[in-house]
Parts: structure tokens; sequence; C-alpha cells
């Protein structure tokens, strides 16, 4: 979204975008501090692009962070950057960049669609309702980088999603740190959509997006209580009927070591209660093994509650400790052969888990949405309602072997489609139909 917004303001100033160092006059690396990987990887960027470039701002996350001498990590490390913002700063990376390439005289401002320039394909756009977090997990460092929740006015919101959808966006993937507590920090402050009156906060949005007509899928989800009033407009077919809640861990102490919010819900029954609503429900999560102090009986809690909640698609990391974070403190580290060996029984067993919830489409008639083409295998590739764009899995779809037709490579379209088969992560498919056909 950062990226975006710059670019944006870019174009509308009648700057002009390069996407080789070669032919820019000045780079701008947008940066990313949560992992110690992706630290090293945006640090790594900078270098390259002052080694190719040599003219080069700097923005995002890592700005904000400090080095080892106590000054910027950023100027500690590659003194010879023009400047360093921290992130969300789209005002002060212009005022850089205009200090250091000053704007073209003739601004085409007409060049800039009412949209503005988005880095996702044109028929998928994240949406982003908030920055910032005001829970204190002890692995996360989030909140020391972006600050507490700050939510976007309502109507500003859906001011956004419409230009999205007015320029052919069919899919809004909505996002922030924490979207359940989206307006807490504006006590839902009633704000205005289109002339009426809406208060600033998740189950509203959710409806005013679902009036939309588009695609809506929800992440970030923590299960507080309220996210229950959703799930009609799941089960009515005008919210994609999909959750994306990190769990990370289920056992109550491992859960309270990491400060996790919404930690005292009852998962497991929550799950089923939201199924029972919306059976077409899928749920996608994220897990940690290997937290400091996780006991063998901790894990064995957490394969049982895979177990039992039966989630369709599950990323799953070992815990790794990430400079600044309050867990680094905690006592009894797991060693590194354990967390691998968790891992490893962990993905074992939500594999069997997500392939057998994936086989349930086998035999179905769905809507999918077509992302692009794979020519060497002559299939389109699409989703359904319950992949996500790249996190999830694909559908691939080949031609319907006793017609002559060859199927319409319809990107950004809807199609019908018929399942056939399925495997751990993708489904297959044979094309029925484009919705303009
Ligand atoms: S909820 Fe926890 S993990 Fe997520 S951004 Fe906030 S502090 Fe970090």
């Amino acid at each position: 979204m950062d990226s975006e917004r710059i670019l944006t303001q870019l174009r509308a100033e009648g700057y002009e975008i390069s996407p080789q160092y070669q032919d820019a006059d000045l780079v701008v690396v947008n940066t990313c501090g949560f992992i110690d990987e992706a630290v090293q990887e945006s640090l790594d960027a900078i270098g390259e692009a002052l080694a190719e470039n040599g003219r080069v701002i700097v923005t995002g996350c890592l700005g904000a962070k400090a080095g080892a001498a106590g000054g910027n990590l950023i100027t500690e490390t590659h003194p010879k950057v023009l400047a360093v913002t921290g992130p969300h700063a789209t005002q002060e990376v212009m005022q850089a960049i205009h200090r250091h390439l000053p704007k073209p005289h003739d601004p085409f401002l007409d060049l800039v669609p009412e949209q503005g320039i988005r880095l996702t394909p044109r028929h998928y756009a994240y949406l982003k309702i908030s920055e910032g977090c005001n829970h204190r997990c002890s692995f996360c460092i989030i909140p020391s980088m972006r600050g507490d929740l700050v939510s976007r006015p309502i109507g500003e919101v859906m001011r956004e999603a419409e230009s999205l959808v007015k320029a052919g966006v069919k899919e809004l993937l909505v996002i922030s740190q924490d979207t359940s507590a989206y307006g807490v920090d504006i006590k839902y402050r009633t704000d205005f959509v289109n002339g009426r009156p809406v208060r600033t906060r998740m189950t509203e949005l959710c409806e005013a997006l679902a009036a939309l007509g588009v695609w809506v899928r929800l992440h970030y989800v923590y299960p507080y209580p309220h996210v229950d009033e959703v799930l009609p407009l799941m089960a009515s077919g005008k919210l994609l009927p999909y959750l994306d809640i990190p769990f990370q861990h289920s056992h109550p102490d491992v859960l309270k070591r990491m400060k996790r919010p919404a930690s005292g819900e009852k998962n497991i029954e929550r799950v089923a209660a939201w199924r029972a609503i919306c059976p077409d429900l899928t749920i996608r999560s994220t897990f940690i093994v290997g937290f400091p102090g996780e006991t063998e009986a901790e894990f064995e809690h957490l394969l049982e509650f895979l177990q039992a909640a039966q989630l369709d698609r599950v990323g799953c990391f070992t815990y790794s400790p990430v400079d600044g974070a309050a867990a680094n403190a905690l006592a009894n580290p797991v060693p590194e052969e354990i967390k691998l060996e968790r891992l490893d029984r962990f993905m074992r067993l939500q594999e069997t888990i997500s392939e057998a919830r994936l086989r349930r489409w086998v035999g179905r008639r769905v809507r999918v949405l077509i992302d692009g083409v794979d020519a060497d295998e002559g299939q389109l590739i699409g989703r359904t309602t319950a992949d996500a764009p790249d996190i999830d899995g694909v559908v691939r779809i080949s031609p319907d072997p006793n017609s002559r037709h060859p199927i319409p490579a319809a990107i950004g379209e809807f199609a019908m489609v018929d399942i056939v088969d399925s495997d751990a992560h993708d489904l297959h498919a044979i094309y029925f139909k484009g919705d303009k056909q």
C-alpha cells in the first residue's frame, strides 16, 4: 500500500517510473523490518540499488529501526543513502524526492487513473482499513514500528473501495494488522458513506462492502465475539465465506506467553458454530511451533486442536527470535532440531486435513475468478471463494475434451467450472462457461 501511494503520487506529479536501475534518476526502496530475514533482504536491496544506481532514498518499517551504534540502522549500514523515512510517510518521501530530483514542469495529471497505481493485477486490490496495532504480542515488533491502531474513517475506506470497483476491480482484500478491532481507536465514530451515517466498525464496513457486488475477502480477523455478526453475510453470499484468523497456537499457557489477543475464546466451539451458520466457510490460519517454553504436551494440544478444528488452509513457522521482541527474554528456548521435528509433524497432519477439506469440492460446479494462463499446460489458472491470491491454492482449469471450442483466456473475469480432482493444495477443473458467454 505504501509503495502504491508513493507510485501514485509520483505519477500524479509527472514523474516517470522505471523498472531498471540504469534508466532511473533516483531509486526509492520500500523496506520491511518485521523478521530478521526481511531486515537482511531490505539491507541487501539497498546495497544493490546503491551499487547499480547510487542515488537511493529509503522508506518503510526498517527506516524507523535503530542500529547497533544507537543511530539509524540504515544510515549506519549504508551511509551513502540520500534520505531515510519510516513507514506510512508518503509526504516525507515525496519531500525527499523533491529535494533530490525536482518535480517535472508539466505534470500529466490526467495520466493517473482514478483508483491510483496498484501493484496487484487489475482485477483484485488490497483495501487497507487501518494501520498499527493495540496489542503487544511478545513475538512481534509491529506496534513498536508502526504504533497503536489508527483506523481510517469508514467514509474514506468506502470511497476508495467504490473507486476501485469503478475501475474494474472484482475482488477486494480487506487488510490491516487487526481487522476485528477496526474503529475501536475512534470509538466507532459515525462517518458518512454516500451521505448516509455509518459507524466505523467491522460489521458495518462488511455490510457496506457487501453492497458493492464484488468479492470481499477478510484478512487478519481475531475471533472476538462480534465476528459472529458477519457470518450471516457470508452465508447469504454477500461476503466471501472466508476468514483469515491467525490463531498462532491453541494451548492457553502458550497463548498467554505470546500475549495473544482473544486468547480466552473457545475457538473450537466458535469454528463449529460458524460452520453451522455457513457450511462453505473456509478458514485460513497461521501457527508458530517451538515458541519459548513450548512443552511436548503443549505441542500435542496444538495437534489435537488442528485435528478438531479441521481448518482449510494453514501456514506454520518455527519460532525465530525477532530483534527487539519481548519473547526473546522468555525462559526455555526450544532447541532448533525439536522445532523442526514439530514443524514436520504439524505439516504432515495438516496436509491430510487440507487434502480431505479440498476433496469436498470435487463434483461441484463453482464460480472462479480467472487470474492467469499456464500456456505450457494449456490451462487457465483461477481461484474459488476459498483461495486468497498468492497465499492459498489455485484451480487449474482444462478445456472440456468433448468441446471443439477453445476456452477464452478471460483474465480478470468470472467463469463456471466443474471440479474434477484435488490434491493437498490445488483443485483441478473442466471449463464450463464464462460469465460473458
Ligand atoms: S496482533 Fe500481535 S502479531 Fe498482530 S500486529 Fe498486533 S502485536 Fe503484532
